[in-house]
């Protein structure tokens, strides 16, 4: 089987790879010249755990090839996945121009039958745009070449995405057409064949399929943040409130984790274009307008700690920043809430040094020189006013306090993550702030 891959990103490469692994003819397909020569010399354009060492094996086994070339890559392939960007416009709706402009250059070069796929997350109605377009360039070309679209979000999690792909907890695919479904079916026979789920429907299901799930995802986030902000006003722990609501399996224990709210490249930009899309035909998505709401606000809960502790005046502080990244295992930082709180920090007058594991070179077109970048998080304390835990990097969960405490100025914790225990770390002799106990 040869299929093509179009948009080389955390998606398309996963997705390419995953693919190849299993024994496809996959060529991952991008504008970015850069990013294709790399990749061709094993240079990852981006940190996923578990990602070289599969993009170095299946290149050098042949059955993963990078090109620029669209029109070459395409040729006798079955299936041609879309998985470019799909960033959110200034009206919050999901910015199509990659998507069609992908769809119309398949249209201009295509040779044979194929689905063409839209892997990319879309709002409900693209599948027939970009049907639309690519029958438009045949048309123009003056060919008659049958094909078929179809829809097959990705639910990949970055920082676990090659497991997530290839061991899904379900796939999901829109058809229209018996063809469609059966080239779906066998392109994803390794992993149906392993007892993942794989659900067919229509395409405007499958669609809004991965809007409605990451728009729950984002709920749970913030309804716990919201809960969190109430306990610390009533005197409650959030963390013995979340061990008592998520042991009902109809709740269930993930996702409920109090922070500094969600970030990242999707359900900042996926909740937003839901409400777009509702408000364009007429309908009000008042419990997603409410999630972002408070997700804005969660940002700065963290500030308004800092500010209740050291006054609005930060002038001749340092504060040291654990973890940029919007997650953990990710050089991701689309959307990361380290981004926010650090120019708050800055604004009010504060020096900040910031360490964080692999995030640092992608912080850097962010936020520049106007932070220090540490050499390792014992590094960013040195003389620090104040810790700021950002992001729950593995390496940061059990530090040793008595170091920390030492190359501190002065003693004091923000836990944007509740990773620590708050009675032993006050028990060390530390002030202590976490986010709803
Ligand atoms: P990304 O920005 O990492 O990658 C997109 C790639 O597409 C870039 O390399 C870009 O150069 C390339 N591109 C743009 N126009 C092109 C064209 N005309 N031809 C060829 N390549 C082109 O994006 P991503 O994070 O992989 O996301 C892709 C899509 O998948 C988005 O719709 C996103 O919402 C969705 N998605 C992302 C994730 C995630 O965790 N990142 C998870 C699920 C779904």
């Amino acid at each position: 089987m040869k299929i093509a891959v179009v948009g080389t990103g955390y998606v398309g490469l996963v997705t390419g790879t995953c693919f190849a692994e299993v024994g496809i003819d996959v060529t991952c397909i991008d504008i970015d010249q850069k990013k294709i020569d790399g990749l061709k010399e094993g240079i990852m354009p981006i940190y996923e755990p578990g990602l070289e060492t599969m993009v170095k094996k299946n290149y050098e086994k042949g059955r993963l090839h990078f090109s620029t070339n669209l029109a070459e890559s395409i040729q006798d392939c079955e299936t041609a996945f879309i998985a470019v960007g799909t960033p959110p416009g200034e009206d919050g709706s999901a910015d199509l121009k990659y998507v069609l402009a992908v769809a119309k250059s398949i249209g201009e070069n295509m040779n044979n039958y194929m689905v063409v796929v839209t892997k990319s997350t879309v709002p409900v109605g693209t599948a027939q745009k970009v049907k639309k377009e690519v029958a438009a360039a045949l048309k123009k070309r003056g060919v008659d070449i049958p094909f078929d679209v179809a829809s097959n979000p990705e639910f990949l999690k970055e920082g676990a995405a090659i497991a997530d792909f290839l061991k899904p907890d379900r796939i999901v695919v829109g058809v229209e057409s018996e063809k469609a479904e059966e080239i779906m079916k066998k392109l994803y026979k390794p992993f149906l064949l392993n007892g993942h789920p794989t659900i067919f429907m229509d395409v405007p299901s499958a669609e809004m399929t991965k809007y409605a799930a990451n728009s729950m995802l984002a709920t749970k986030i913030s309804f716990m943040n919201d809960i969190a902000n109430l306990c610390e006003i009533m005197g409650a722990d959030v963390n013995m409130v979340r061990k008592g609501i998520g042991s009902d399996n109809r709740i269930g224990n993930k996702f409920i984790y109090p922070g500094v709210g969600y970030g990242g490249s999707c359900f900042p930009k996926d909740v937003k274009a839901l409400i777009k899309t509702a408000e364009d035909n007429g309908y009000t998505m008042s419990v997603l307008k409410a999630v972002e709401e408070v997700n804005e606000r969660q940002k700065s809960v963290m500030v308004t700690k800092v500010k209740s502790h050291f006054g609005s005046d930060l002038k001749g502080k340092t504060f040291a920043v654990w973890g940029l990244s919007f997650k953990p295992k990710t050089d991701d930082m689309r959307e990361a809430p380290s981004i926010v709180i650090i120019n708050a920090l800055l604004e009010m007058g504060a020096k900040v040094k910031a360490y964080d594991p692999i995030a640092m070179e992608e912080a850097k077109h962010d936020l520049k020189d106007t932070i220090t970048y540490a050499k390792d998080e014992y590094d960013t304390l040195i003389d620090a006013d104040a810790l700021l835990l950002v992001t729950e990097w593995p390496e940061f969960r059990i530090p040793n306090f008595d170091v920390v405490g030492r190359l501190m100025k002065s003693k004091v914790i923000f836990d944007g993550r509740n990773i620590y225990d708050k009675q032993e770390v006050k028990n060390l002799g530390f002030d202590y702030y976490g986010i709803g106990i």
